[in-house]
Protein backbone atom coordinates (compact mmCIF):
# COMPACT_ATOMS: atom_id res chain seq x y z
CA UNK A 1 0.00 0.00 0.00
CA UNK A 2 2.66 2.20 0.59
CA UNK A 3 3.65 2.29 -3.17
CA UNK A 4 0.32 3.63 -3.46
CA UNK A 5 0.20 6.14 -6.84
CA UNK A 6 -0.44 9.66 -5.42
CA UNK A 7 -1.95 11.30 -8.66
CA UNK A 8 -4.26 8.51 -10.29
CA UNK A 9 -7.41 8.55 -12.53
CA UNK A 10 -10.77 8.41 -11.19
CA UNK A 11 -13.72 6.50 -12.95
CA UNK A 12 -16.86 8.76 -12.44
CA UNK A 13 -20.21 8.31 -12.14
CA UNK A 14 -22.90 9.68 -14.13
CA UNK A 15 -26.48 10.95 -13.15
CA UNK A 16 -29.41 10.20 -15.89
CA UNK A 17 -31.69 12.63 -14.15
CA UNK A 18 -34.43 13.39 -16.65
CA UNK A 19 -33.83 17.48 -16.59
CA UNK A 20 -30.36 16.61 -18.34
CA UNK A 21 -29.24 16.97 -21.78
CA UNK A 22 -30.12 14.32 -23.94
CA UNK A 23 -27.52 12.19 -25.94
CA UNK A 24 -24.19 14.07 -27.36
CA UNK A 25 -25.92 17.28 -26.96
CA UNK A 26 -24.91 16.94 -23.09
CA UNK A 27 -21.24 17.89 -22.00
CA UNK A 28 -21.52 15.55 -19.49
CA UNK A 29 -22.07 12.73 -22.31
CA UNK A 30 -19.20 14.32 -24.20
CA UNK A 31 -16.83 14.55 -21.58
CA UNK A 32 -17.76 10.65 -20.05
CA UNK A 33 -17.44 9.62 -23.69
CA UNK A 34 -13.44 10.39 -23.60
CA UNK A 35 -12.56 10.18 -20.28
CA UNK A 36 -14.24 7.13 -19.60
CA UNK A 37 -13.92 4.27 -21.44
CA UNK A 38 -16.42 2.23 -20.10
CA UNK A 39 -19.00 4.60 -20.54
CA UNK A 40 -21.82 4.13 -23.92
CA UNK A 41 -23.32 6.61 -25.09
CA UNK A 42 -27.16 6.26 -26.09
CA UNK A 43 -28.66 8.99 -28.00
CA UNK A 44 -31.90 9.17 -26.03
CA UNK A 45 -30.74 9.13 -23.05
CA UNK A 46 -30.37 12.51 -20.55
CA UNK A 47 -26.83 12.49 -19.08
CA UNK A 48 -27.60 15.39 -16.46
CA UNK A 49 -24.30 15.46 -14.11
CA UNK A 50 -21.21 13.73 -13.82
CA UNK A 51 -19.76 13.66 -10.26
CA UNK A 52 -16.21 13.70 -8.79
CA UNK A 53 -16.08 12.68 -5.08
CA UNK A 54 -17.40 10.06 -2.72
CA UNK A 55 -20.69 10.58 -1.94
CA UNK A 56 -22.60 7.46 -1.34
CA UNK A 57 -25.20 8.34 -4.38
CA UNK A 58 -21.72 8.04 -7.43
CA UNK A 59 -18.65 7.88 -5.35
CA UNK A 60 -15.65 7.92 -8.08
CA UNK A 61 -13.58 4.64 -8.40
CA UNK A 62 -10.35 3.94 -8.56
CA UNK A 63 -8.20 0.99 -10.40
CA UNK A 64 -5.01 -0.25 -8.28
CA UNK A 65 -3.42 -3.05 -10.17
CA UNK A 66 -6.65 -4.53 -11.31
CA UNK A 67 -8.71 -3.93 -8.23
CA UNK A 68 -11.61 -1.50 -8.16
CA UNK A 69 -11.97 0.71 -4.64
CA UNK A 70 -14.23 3.64 -3.93
CA UNK A 71 -12.34 6.43 -3.65
CA UNK A 72 -13.21 7.05 -0.31
CA UNK A 73 -12.52 4.01 1.14
CA UNK A 74 -8.68 4.64 -0.66
CA UNK A 75 -8.44 7.77 1.19
CA UNK A 76 -9.72 6.24 4.65
CA UNK A 77 -6.46 3.79 4.22
CA UNK A 78 -4.15 6.76 3.38
CA UNK A 79 -5.44 9.63 5.48
CA UNK A 80 -2.24 11.35 5.33
CA UNK A 81 -2.52 11.90 1.38
CA UNK A 82 -5.71 14.09 2.12
CA UNK A 83 -3.65 16.49 4.01
CA UNK A 84 -3.38 17.73 7.45
CA UNK A 85 -5.84 20.84 7.81
CA UNK A 86 -8.47 18.64 5.89
CA UNK A 87 -7.53 15.71 8.54
CA UNK A 88 -8.07 18.41 11.33
CA UNK A 89 -10.96 20.26 10.45
CA UNK A 90 -12.99 17.72 8.00
CA UNK A 91 -12.25 14.58 10.24
CA UNK A 92 -10.37 12.62 7.16
CA UNK A 93 -13.41 13.43 4.86
CA UNK A 94 -13.18 15.00 1.25
CA UNK A 95 -15.18 17.92 1.94
CA UNK A 96 -16.67 18.58 -1.61
CA UNK A 97 -18.72 17.26 -4.50
CA UNK A 98 -17.31 17.92 -7.49
CA UNK A 99 -19.30 18.12 -10.46
CA UNK A 100 -19.93 18.81 -14.73
CA UNK A 101 -23.91 19.85 -15.05
CA UNK A 102 -25.70 19.78 -18.36
CA UNK A 103 -29.13 21.38 -18.36
CA UNK A 104 -32.13 20.88 -20.68
CA UNK A 105 -35.00 21.67 -18.68
CA UNK A 106 -35.14 23.98 -15.56
CA UNK A 107 -34.05 22.65 -11.83
CA UNK A 108 -36.72 23.40 -9.32
CA UNK A 109 -36.10 26.71 -7.67
CA UNK A 110 -34.49 26.44 -3.67
CA UNK A 111 -32.60 27.10 -1.35
CA UNK A 112 -30.15 25.99 1.02
CA UNK A 113 -30.25 25.89 5.25
CA UNK A 114 -27.37 27.31 6.99
CA UNK A 115 -25.12 25.16 8.80
CA UNK A 116 -27.34 25.65 11.98
CA UNK A 117 -30.32 25.53 10.70
CA UNK A 118 -29.58 22.10 8.53
CA UNK A 119 -29.02 20.66 12.11
CA UNK A 120 -32.06 21.64 13.29
CA UNK A 121 -33.61 20.22 9.61
CA UNK A 122 -32.32 17.27 10.05
CA UNK A 123 -32.74 16.55 14.14
CA UNK A 124 -36.56 17.78 13.52
CA UNK A 125 -36.94 15.47 10.46
CA UNK A 126 -34.86 12.89 9.13
CA UNK A 127 -36.84 12.03 6.54
CA UNK A 128 -36.75 15.02 4.83
CA UNK A 129 -33.63 16.29 5.47
CA UNK A 130 -31.09 13.40 5.27
CA UNK A 131 -27.39 14.91 6.90
CA UNK A 132 -27.03 17.96 9.37
CA UNK A 133 -24.49 19.25 6.60
CA UNK A 134 -24.82 23.06 4.79
CA UNK A 135 -24.63 23.04 1.23
CA UNK A 136 -23.57 26.23 -0.38
CA UNK A 137 -23.03 25.52 -4.13
CA UNK A 138 -20.34 27.64 -6.74
CA UNK A 139 -21.50 26.98 -10.66
CA UNK A 140 -19.08 28.34 -13.25
CA UNK A 141 -20.64 28.63 -16.88
CA UNK A 142 -19.20 26.37 -19.64
CA UNK A 143 -21.44 27.50 -22.33
CA UNK A 144 -23.73 30.26 -21.67
CA UNK A 145 -25.97 29.22 -18.21
CA UNK A 146 -28.60 30.84 -17.55
CA UNK A 147 -30.24 30.66 -14.03
CA UNK A 148 -32.54 32.73 -11.62
CA UNK A 149 -30.47 33.93 -8.34
CA UNK A 150 -31.92 36.39 -5.59
CA UNK A 151 -34.28 38.39 -4.85
CA UNK A 152 -34.13 41.66 -7.13
CA UNK A 153 -34.25 45.18 -5.98
CA UNK A 154 -37.87 45.55 -4.88
CA UNK A 155 -38.48 48.31 -7.34
CA UNK A 156 -38.17 45.77 -10.28
CA UNK A 157 -40.81 43.80 -8.08
CA UNK A 158 -42.74 46.51 -7.71
CA UNK A 159 -42.66 47.56 -11.32
CA UNK A 160 -44.06 44.13 -12.52
CA UNK A 161 -46.83 44.24 -10.27
CA UNK A 162 -48.11 47.66 -11.64
CA UNK A 163 -47.68 46.18 -15.11
CA UNK A 164 -48.96 42.75 -14.81
CA UNK A 165 -52.43 42.34 -13.08
CA UNK A 166 -52.35 38.87 -13.27
CA UNK A 167 -49.10 39.14 -11.07
CA UNK A 168 -50.46 41.24 -8.77
CA UNK A 169 -53.63 38.68 -8.41
CA UNK A 170 -51.48 36.10 -7.31
CA UNK A 171 -49.87 38.03 -4.77
CA UNK A 172 -52.57 39.75 -3.42
CA UNK A 173 -53.88 43.34 -2.56
CA UNK A 174 -52.77 43.71 0.78
CA UNK A 175 -49.40 42.79 0.28
CA UNK A 176 -48.61 43.81 -3.26
CA UNK A 177 -50.24 47.32 -2.15
CA UNK A 178 -48.04 46.69 0.94
CA UNK A 179 -44.34 46.07 -1.68
CA UNK A 180 -45.01 49.34 -3.91
CA UNK A 181 -45.48 51.24 -0.84
CA UNK A 182 -42.39 50.15 0.63
CA UNK A 183 -40.35 50.25 -2.71
CA UNK A 184 -40.91 54.16 -2.34
CA UNK A 185 -38.86 54.35 0.95
CA UNK A 186 -35.30 53.80 1.58
CA UNK A 187 -35.96 51.75 4.80
CA UNK A 188 -33.96 48.12 3.65
CA UNK A 189 -35.61 46.03 6.70
CA UNK A 190 -39.09 47.52 5.45
CA UNK A 191 -38.14 46.23 1.54
CA UNK A 192 -37.03 42.58 3.38
CA UNK A 193 -40.23 42.46 5.29
CA UNK A 194 -42.45 43.08 2.16
CA UNK A 195 -40.68 41.17 0.32
CA UNK A 196 -41.13 38.42 2.01
CA UNK A 197 -44.89 39.38 2.85
CA UNK A 198 -45.61 39.40 -0.86
CA UNK A 199 -43.55 36.21 -1.92
CA UNK A 200 -44.88 34.50 1.11
CA UNK A 201 -48.49 35.49 -0.09
CA UNK A 202 -47.97 33.97 -3.67
CA UNK A 203 -46.48 31.09 -2.60
CA UNK A 204 -49.41 30.48 0.03
CA UNK A 205 -51.84 31.36 -2.61
CA UNK A 206 -54.60 29.09 -3.81
CA UNK A 207 -53.51 26.25 -6.50
CA UNK A 208 -57.46 27.40 -8.70
CA UNK A 209 -56.86 30.76 -8.47
CA UNK A 210 -52.93 30.52 -9.32
CA UNK A 211 -53.63 28.51 -11.88
CA UNK A 212 -56.26 30.74 -13.53
CA UNK A 213 -54.16 34.00 -13.86
CA UNK A 214 -50.93 31.84 -14.76
CA UNK A 215 -53.17 30.74 -17.87
CA UNK A 216 -54.49 34.04 -18.34
CA UNK A 217 -51.02 35.57 -18.36
CA UNK A 218 -49.15 33.16 -20.29
CA UNK A 219 -51.64 33.53 -23.02
CA UNK A 220 -50.82 37.00 -23.27
CA UNK A 221 -47.44 36.10 -23.43
CA UNK A 222 -48.17 34.09 -26.28
CA UNK A 223 -50.52 36.48 -28.38
CA UNK A 224 -47.52 39.27 -27.95
CA UNK A 225 -45.03 36.55 -29.78
CA UNK A 226 -47.23 35.72 -32.23
CA UNK A 227 -47.54 39.43 -32.80
CA UNK A 228 -43.54 39.73 -33.03
CA UNK A 229 -43.48 42.36 -30.18
CA UNK A 230 -40.41 42.29 -27.78
CA UNK A 231 -41.57 39.94 -24.94
CA UNK A 232 -38.08 41.19 -22.64
CA UNK A 233 -39.85 43.98 -20.61
CA UNK A 234 -41.83 40.96 -19.01
CA UNK A 235 -39.10 38.29 -19.26
CA UNK A 236 -41.58 36.46 -21.43
CA UNK A 237 -38.98 33.92 -22.66
CA UNK A 238 -38.47 32.54 -19.05
CA UNK A 239 -41.89 32.71 -18.44
CA UNK A 240 -43.17 30.85 -21.40
CA UNK A 241 -39.77 28.10 -21.22
CA UNK A 242 -40.68 27.49 -17.45
CA UNK A 243 -44.52 27.31 -18.00
CA UNK A 244 -44.03 24.75 -20.99
CA UNK A 245 -41.91 22.18 -18.36
CA UNK A 246 -43.99 22.85 -15.14
CA UNK A 247 -47.24 23.89 -16.73
CA UNK A 248 -49.41 25.63 -13.77
CA UNK A 249 -46.66 25.81 -11.54
CA UNK A 250 -46.26 28.91 -8.84
CA UNK A 251 -42.44 28.81 -9.98
CA UNK A 252 -43.19 30.32 -13.32
CA UNK A 253 -44.57 33.55 -11.57
CA UNK A 254 -41.48 33.53 -9.64
CA UNK A 255 -39.43 35.16 -12.46
CA UNK A 256 -40.74 38.31 -11.70
CA UNK A 257 -39.34 38.20 -7.68
CA UNK A 258 -36.17 36.57 -8.78
CA UNK A 259 -32.84 37.53 -10.69
CA UNK A 260 -32.80 36.17 -14.03
CA UNK A 261 -29.22 36.24 -14.88
CA UNK A 262 -26.87 34.34 -17.88
CA UNK A 263 -23.42 33.77 -17.49
CA UNK A 264 -21.10 33.44 -19.85
CA UNK A 265 -18.46 30.64 -20.05
CA UNK A 266 -15.95 31.46 -17.15
CA UNK A 267 -18.71 33.67 -15.36
CA UNK A 268 -20.00 32.24 -11.69
CA UNK A 269 -22.75 32.25 -9.12
CA UNK A 270 -21.92 31.30 -5.86
CA UNK A 271 -25.26 30.16 -4.07
CA UNK A 272 -24.73 31.10 -0.55
CA UNK A 273 -27.21 29.70 2.67
CA UNK A 274 -30.72 30.87 2.05
CA UNK A 275 -30.16 32.18 -1.20
CA UNK A 276 -33.07 31.50 -3.93
CA UNK A 277 -32.01 29.89 -6.92
CA UNK A 278 -32.64 27.70 -9.80
CA UNK A 279 -30.58 26.35 -12.25
CA UNK A 280 -32.34 26.63 -15.87
CA UNK A 281 -30.22 25.84 -18.69
CA UNK A 282 -26.56 25.25 -19.82
CA UNK A 283 -23.31 23.52 -19.02
CA UNK A 284 -21.40 24.23 -15.69
CA UNK A 285 -19.27 23.16 -13.22
CA UNK A 286 -20.38 22.89 -10.27
CA UNK A 287 -18.82 22.73 -6.49
CA UNK A 288 -20.49 22.23 -3.74
CA UNK A 289 -20.02 21.14 0.32
CA UNK A 290 -21.39 17.16 0.43
CA UNK A 291 -24.38 17.32 1.34
CA UNK A 292 -28.35 16.71 -0.24
CA UNK A 293 -29.90 19.34 2.21
CA UNK A 294 -32.49 21.10 -0.49
CA UNK A 295 -35.61 23.38 0.54
CA UNK A 296 -37.91 23.63 -2.49
CA UNK A 297 -40.24 26.69 -3.54
CA UNK A 298 -41.39 25.43 -6.81
CA UNK A 299 -40.85 24.12 -10.72
CA UNK A 300 -40.67 20.53 -8.93
CA UNK A 301 -43.01 17.20 -8.63
CA UNK A 302 -40.98 17.21 -5.08
CA UNK A 303 -42.83 17.75 -1.96
CA UNK A 304 -41.87 21.55 -1.34
CA UNK A 305 -41.83 22.58 1.89
CA UNK A 306 -43.11 26.63 1.61
CA UNK A 307 -43.19 27.53 5.58
CA UNK A 308 -39.52 26.39 6.13
CA UNK A 309 -38.45 28.31 2.95
CA UNK A 310 -40.21 31.14 3.25
CA UNK A 311 -39.02 31.69 7.26
CA UNK A 312 -35.09 30.88 5.66
CA UNK A 313 -34.88 32.64 2.50
CA UNK A 314 -33.02 35.75 2.13
CA UNK A 315 -34.95 38.78 1.11
CA UNK A 316 -32.52 41.34 0.49
CA UNK A 317 -32.72 42.82 -3.03
CA UNK A 318 -29.88 42.84 -5.27
CA UNK A 319 -29.26 44.23 -8.80
CA UNK A 320 -28.34 40.86 -11.36
CA UNK A 321 -24.89 42.29 -11.70
CA UNK A 322 -24.38 41.77 -8.04
CA UNK A 323 -25.21 37.86 -8.99
CA UNK A 324 -22.32 37.20 -10.37
CA UNK A 325 -19.69 36.23 -8.59
CA UNK A 326 -16.34 37.21 -8.94
CA UNK A 327 -13.08 35.09 -9.45
CA UNK A 328 -9.17 36.72 -8.73
CA UNK A 329 -6.83 36.66 -10.83
CA UNK A 330 -3.61 34.01 -9.71
CA UNK A 331 -1.00 36.19 -9.19
CA UNK A 332 1.82 33.69 -9.40
CA UNK A 333 -0.06 32.37 -12.34
CA UNK A 334 -0.78 34.12 -15.38
CA UNK A 335 -3.11 31.22 -16.82
CA UNK A 336 -5.25 30.43 -13.40
CA UNK A 337 -8.65 32.35 -12.50
CA UNK A 338 -9.43 30.92 -8.56
CA UNK A 339 -13.15 31.02 -7.37
CA UNK A 340 -13.13 31.26 -3.59
CA UNK A 341 -16.04 31.60 -2.06
CA UNK A 342 -16.08 32.63 1.84
CA UNK A 343 -16.86 29.13 2.50
CA UNK A 344 -14.43 26.77 4.13
CA UNK A 345 -15.54 23.37 2.42
CA UNK A 346 -13.91 24.21 -1.33
CA UNK A 347 -12.33 26.36 -4.05
CA UNK A 348 -11.87 25.55 -7.42
CA UNK A 349 -9.16 27.15 -9.83
CA UNK A 350 -10.22 27.60 -13.59
CA UNK A 351 -6.44 27.00 -15.51
CA UNK A 352 -7.19 28.25 -19.32
CA UNK A 353 -3.65 27.17 -21.51
CA UNK A 354 -3.29 29.07 -24.77
CA UNK A 355 -1.90 27.08 -27.43
CA UNK A 356 1.83 28.44 -27.18
CA UNK A 357 2.09 26.86 -23.82
CA UNK A 358 4.17 23.24 -24.03
CA UNK A 359 4.47 22.34 -20.37
CA UNK A 360 2.77 23.34 -17.56
CA UNK A 361 3.16 23.01 -13.46
CA UNK A 362 -0.23 21.72 -11.62
CA UNK A 363 1.46 23.30 -8.42
CA UNK A 364 1.46 21.31 -5.17
CA UNK A 365 -1.57 22.35 -2.86
CA UNK A 366 -1.83 21.74 0.93
CA UNK A 367 -4.55 19.55 0.43
CA UNK A 368 -5.82 17.04 -1.66
CA UNK A 369 -7.62 17.90 -4.99
CA UNK A 370 -9.26 16.88 -7.95
CA UNK A 371 -8.93 17.49 -11.53
CA UNK A 372 -10.62 17.20 -15.07
CA UNK A 373 -10.04 18.07 -18.08
CA UNK A 374 -12.49 20.03 -20.00
CA UNK A 375 -10.71 20.70 -23.69
CA UNK A 376 -7.04 19.50 -25.01
CA UNK A 377 -4.81 17.14 -24.45
CA UNK A 378 -1.52 16.03 -22.33
CA UNK A 379 0.07 13.82 -20.22
CA UNK A 380 0.68 13.88 -16.87
CA UNK A 381 4.00 12.99 -15.18
CA UNK A 382 4.63 13.35 -11.24
CA UNK A 383 7.53 11.89 -9.02
CA UNK A 384 4.95 8.84 -8.09
CA UNK A 385 4.24 7.57 -11.24
CA UNK A 386 5.95 4.93 -13.17
CA UNK A 387 4.39 6.28 -16.65
CA UNK A 388 2.81 9.17 -17.29
CA UNK A 389 -1.09 9.53 -17.25
CA UNK A 390 -2.73 10.55 -20.49
CA UNK A 391 -5.11 12.64 -20.35
CA UNK A 392 -8.08 13.88 -22.74
CA UNK A 393 -11.07 16.00 -22.54
CA UNK A 394 -13.26 14.06 -19.44
CA UNK A 395 -10.17 12.82 -17.88
CA UNK A 396 -10.65 13.03 -14.11
CA UNK A 397 -7.84 12.29 -11.66
CA UNK A 398 -7.30 12.88 -7.85
CA UNK A 399 -3.94 14.39 -6.44
CA UNK A 400 -2.43 13.80 -3.24
CA UNK A 401 -1.53 16.93 -1.00
CA UNK A 402 1.43 18.38 -1.66
CA UNK A 403 1.90 16.69 -5.00
CA UNK A 404 2.88 18.59 -8.26
CA UNK A 405 1.74 17.27 -11.76
CA UNK A 406 3.68 18.23 -14.83
CA UNK A 407 1.53 18.30 -18.00
CA UNK A 408 3.34 18.10 -21.42
CA UNK A 409 0.63 19.64 -23.28
CA UNK A 410 -0.05 18.15 -27.24
CA UNK A 411 -0.84 20.29 -29.91
CA UNK A 412 -3.78 23.21 -29.10
CA UNK A 413 -5.10 25.00 -26.40
CA UNK A 414 -6.75 23.63 -22.46
CA UNK A 415 -8.99 24.22 -20.51
CA UNK A 416 -8.56 22.49 -16.74
CA UNK A 417 -11.06 22.44 -13.66
CA UNK A 418 -9.28 21.82 -10.48
CA UNK A 419 -11.49 21.89 -7.00
CA UNK A 420 -9.65 21.64 -3.52
CA UNK A 421 -10.62 22.48 0.25
CA UNK A 422 -10.52 26.10 0.93
CA UNK A 423 -8.33 26.02 4.29
ZN1 LIG B 1 -28.98 24.47 -5.14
Amino acid sequence: MADDPCVFPLKCAVQNYVWGKVGNNSEVARLSQSGNPDFKLHQDVPYAELWMGTHPNGPSKIHLDGVEKDLGEWISEHPEQLGKEVNEYFKGELPFLFKVLSVRTSLSIQAHPNKIHAEFLHKDNPNLYKDDNHKPELAIALTPFQGLCGFRIIQDVAKYLQDIPEFYNVVGNEKAVKLITASKSVDMPLHRIAMKDAFESMMMRDKSILNSELRKWVGKIMEMEEQGEDLSPYNGEVLLKLHREFPGDVGCFAVYFLNHITLQPGQAMFLDANLPHAYLSGDCMECMACSDNVVRAGLTVKYVDVKTLCKMLDYTGRPPQKAIFSSIQDTEDPYATIFKPPVTDFAVIRIELPEDVAQYQLRPLSNASICIVINGKCEGTTQSLPHPLKLNPGSVFFISACETVTLKLELGSMLIFRAYPNL
